[in-house]
């Protein structure tokens, strides 16, 4: 290891934690400064808690403009863009339009599969490590439809020629791999390297590592960051309390794109708005995560509950929950899992959360073109849980020097 550093992160979500975890552990003296303990303003404590080595598409790939176009009008739809006048907005259409392309597919997708095996690979030991249940049972992509199920063949036979795992099963094969629960679906690809977990046991193992390793939580929001000389020699939260460190991690989410800002850095990014809801006694419960092709809606057993995760509204911050599209979500998974009625979830409290969406579908990974002590590490989109454990490993790697996947692809400054 290098000469150990102070470090402050600013932003206690599993990005910050994770990158919290392996500073930590390597011998710096690590503060997470988060606005909020209970996670209530983050994304990352009601998402779906997939690990997805199956997500090696990004976002903004060919056919999702369209069909975002289509779902406009649909008040059930699971993808939405908010209609609104804004130039911050405009720019991230145009960038994400310019991305949606096969070339960019073509040329992001072994990055991504190397940094979801190795998260994945991370998550693993971690769950040995810190004792926080990993369930390695893999995930179904099911499909209600012929054309759907022959599209995810398709996805299926791509990953195969990647070195990825991937099975496509009739609903026969689905019923064995599936007996808790019954499905009903034409049939499904089976992604037996993806994983799911509990974010929440997730946050608190990697919480309950930090202090152990000797980092600290500070409660407070930053508000101003203070540069001189080519370096950010402070942070000041909104109580007035100033921090400085040897090097500063900008691990806010969705707010990151406010913070990088006001030293002239742009990060173009959208609040992918999603819900989910948690049913707490589920009559049958799963014992494989899925993802509904048609529905877009992810259902993850955790524990003895049960999570429904849906909808991708690109919404810039805002957070109001609409219910037409909460109820297109509820619907989905009953029409895919006939055991369920709409009205088992009647009184359960949805949570929501933006998902930080850059428009191409990568992180911001590395350090800020303009102030050598700052590095940035965000944008992870749909993907955060799953790849935040590689994307702190590679930030402790930076301090050292030298990262193990070449990042130049997740260039903080590329926009
Ligand atoms: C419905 C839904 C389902 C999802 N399912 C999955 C899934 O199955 N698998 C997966 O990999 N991903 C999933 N995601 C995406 C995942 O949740 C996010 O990518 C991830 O949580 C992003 O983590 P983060 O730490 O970057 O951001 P956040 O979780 O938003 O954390 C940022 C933190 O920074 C803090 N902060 C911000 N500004 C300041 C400031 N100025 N001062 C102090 N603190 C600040 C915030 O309070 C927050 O706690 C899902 C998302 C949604 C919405």
């Amino acid at each position: 290891m290098a000469t150990s550093q102070e470090i402050l992160i600013i932003g206690g979500g599993v990005v910050g934690l994770s990158t919290a975890h392996y500073l930590a552990k390597a011998g710096h003296q690590v503060r997470v400064i988060e606005r909020d303990d209970t996670h209530a303003k983050s994304c990352s404590e009601g998402n779906a808690g997939m690990i997805v080595p199956s997500h090696f598409i990004p976002l903004a790939a060919p056919g999702v403009i369209t069909q975002g176009l289509k779902w406009m009008f649909n008040p059930k739809s699971p993808f939405f863009l908010r209609p609104r006048f804004s130039p911050t907005l405009a720019r991230w259409i145009w960038l994400f339009a310019k991305h949606s392309t096969k070339k960019h597919v073509a040329n992001t997708q072994e990055l991504l599969r190397d940094l979801s095996l190795e998260s994945r690979r991370l998550h693993v030991e971690l769950a040995e490590q810190e004792d926080f249940p990993l369930i390695q049972k893999g995930l179904l992509m099911l499909c209600k439809s012929e054309a759907g199920l022959e599209e995810e063949a398709e996805v299926a036979e791509h990953a195969l020629q990647l070195g990825l795992q991937a099975e496509v099963c009739d609903a026969a094969r689905v019923r064995e791999l599936e007996p808790a629960a019954d499905i009903d679906a034409k049939g499904a690809v089976w992604w037996p390297q993806d994983c799911h977990l509990s974010p929440q046991k997730f946050i608190t193992a990697l919480r309950q590592s930090i202090e152990q390793h000797g980092g600290q939580f500070i409660n407070g929001e930053v508000a101003k960051l203070t540069e001189a000389q080519g370096r950010i020699q402070s942070v000041t939260t909104k109580s007035g309390a100033t921090h400085s460190a040897d090097t500063i991690i900008l691990a806010g989410g969705i707010d990151t794109t406010d913070l990088a800002q006001q030293i002239g850095l742009s990060l173009p990014m959208q609040g992918g708005k999603g819900y989910s809801l948690t049913l707490p006694e589920p009559i049958a419960n799963p014992q494989l995560c899925s993802l509904l092709k048609e529905g877009r809606v992810a259902v993850t057993p955790m524990g003895d509950s049960l999570r429904v995760a849906g909808t991708m509204e690109i919404c810039g911050k805002n957070t109001s929950v609409s219910k037409a599209r909460l109820q297109g979500v509820i619907e989905a998974f009953c029409n895919f899992y006939p055991q369920y009625k709409p009205s088992d979830f009647q009184g359960l409290e949805p949570w929501v959360g933006l998902r930080p969406c850059s428009p191409d579908g990568l992180p911001y990974l590395g350090y800020a073109p303009k102030h050598k002590n700052l590095i940035i590490a965000t944008g992870h989109s749909m993907m955060g849980l799953s790849l935040a454990p590689v994307t702190g490993k590679l930030v402790a790697e930076l301090i050292d020097g030298n990262t193990s996947i070449n990042i130049g692809q997740l260039d903080p400054a590329r926009f």
